[in-house]
């Protein structure tokens, strides 16, 4: 099998994938299960600087999405999407979905939102119910900056709920700091556990509005609400997926382990756009999340043909992207366990090595560039 080395999902250490093979108790009835439940929401509260609420959710990273929309929405209600990716757009389908009106804000999908924007657009209409923001937009790479656009939609009283599936853990987030009132994290993405779980941290105001709702929430499996008193009650909504909640902890833990996983990312992020840049080709966004390296496509050579090099001859899997950018750009996913020098170098020697095969000029010795970056 390849190496992954894909934005998610991305390696998983052996410990956590040990800890899901154990024994498990039945986490219907066993109240135990709930104190293990909150120790590890206690430590996503704290890592994310949330005086709310953190949950943890049967369902990979869109669950989040999707509950935060239901959780949220009534039906009328205008929400802003900030539009400048294809997971920023793809909020507007979710909104609708439960009876809302989303409302694009579109920009350019190779620039972040500036503060300066967001409140000129405010200053116009600023009647909406909640926003959605993407951190990372990782078909893209693009990274906004929440911790700058967050506040400034708070002063309006408008609700924030904030994707950073591919950011957190790689990027900082501070929750209470950005006022965030939904933040929305995935499993598989810079975490390093397996796909299968959603994490979303509530902030009291994003409760109260779901409580004050006049119409009911129209789901069950995507209601954020039905968490609220579990550990009170000793009751879930469904049966919790235990066995992918105990490699979740341990995955957390590896996370608090380390000293800077935050500088880890920047480091190797850095050295990574240097040496793709050096060697000719194009990062697609002018400000890239850590956790992400995306590159135009080489005139001449198609992505596939360069992921099949890779992944054939060299047993390193990279990806290329979707929606509008099929087939322009390709995807350097350093997130999480894959974030470290070794399987880095292995990478840009098997990028270094499928566009030479191809006649692509590549104008400098990657792998050095990288190192020389990290020295
Ligand atoms: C990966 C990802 C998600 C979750 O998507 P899945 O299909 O559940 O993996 C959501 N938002 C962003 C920005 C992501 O990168």
């Amino acid at each position: 099998m390849a190496k992954l080395m894909t934005a998610g999902p991305t390696q998983v250490r052996e410990n956590v994938r040990m800890a899901r093979s154990l024994m498990f108790t039945n986490p219907d009835v066993d109240p135990q299960f709930a104190e293990d439940y909150k120790v590890i929401c206690d430590k996503l509260e704290k890592i994310m600087n949330c005086s709310g609420r953190a949950y943890i959710m049967d369902g990979e990273g869109i669950l989040g999405l999707e509950a935060a929309c239901a959780s949220l929405t009534e039906p009328g209600d205008r929400v802003l999407v900030l539009d400048n990716g294809i997971f920023g757009r793809g909020f507007d389908g979710f909104i609708s979905m439960y009876g809302g009106e989303p409302v694009l804000f579109t920009k350019d999908y190779t620039e972040p939102f500036t503060a300066e924007e967001l409140r000129a657009y405010l200053e116009k209409d600023h009647d909406f119910k909640y926003a959605t923001l993407v951190h990372c937009d990782t078909p893209s790479g693009m990274l906004n900056p929440i911790d700058e656009l967050c506040p400034i939609l708070a002063e309006y009283g408008i609700l924030t709920v904030v994707d950073s599936v591919a950011a957190m853990f790689g990027e900082p987030v501070d929750f209470d700091g950005s006022q965030i009132d939904i933040l929305c994290g995935g499993s598989q993405k810079a975490l390093s556990a397996p796909p299968g779980l959603t994490m979303v941290w509530v902030s009291d105001k994003a409760m109260a509005a779901m409580e004050g709702r006049n119409t009911p929430i129209a789901s069950f499996y995507a209601n954020i609400l039905t968490f609220k008193t579990y550990y009170e009650d000793k009751w879930f909504p469904y049966t919790m997926p235990i066995s992918d909640i105990m490699g979740l902890a341990v995955a957390v833990d590896n996370y608090l382990a380390e000293e800077d996983p935050i500088g880890r990312h920047a480091r190797i992020a850095n050295a990574c756009r240097t040496a793709v840049t050096e060697a000719g080709l194009h990062v697609y966004v002018k400000k890239s999340a850590n956790t992400v390296t995306v590159f135009e496509v080489p005139e001449g050579v198609t992505d596939t043909q360069i992921l099949d090099i890779m992944k054939n001859e060299f047993g390193i899997m990279i990806t290329g992207s979707f929606d509008v950018l099929a087939g322009k750009v390709l995807r350097i996913g350093h997130m999480g366990e894959n974030a470290n020098e070794a399987d880095m170098i292995e990478t840009l020697n098997a990028l270094q090595g499928a566009l030479t095969k191809l006649g692509v000029p590549v104008e400098c010795d990657m792998v050095e560039v990288f190192k020389r970056e990290l020295a």
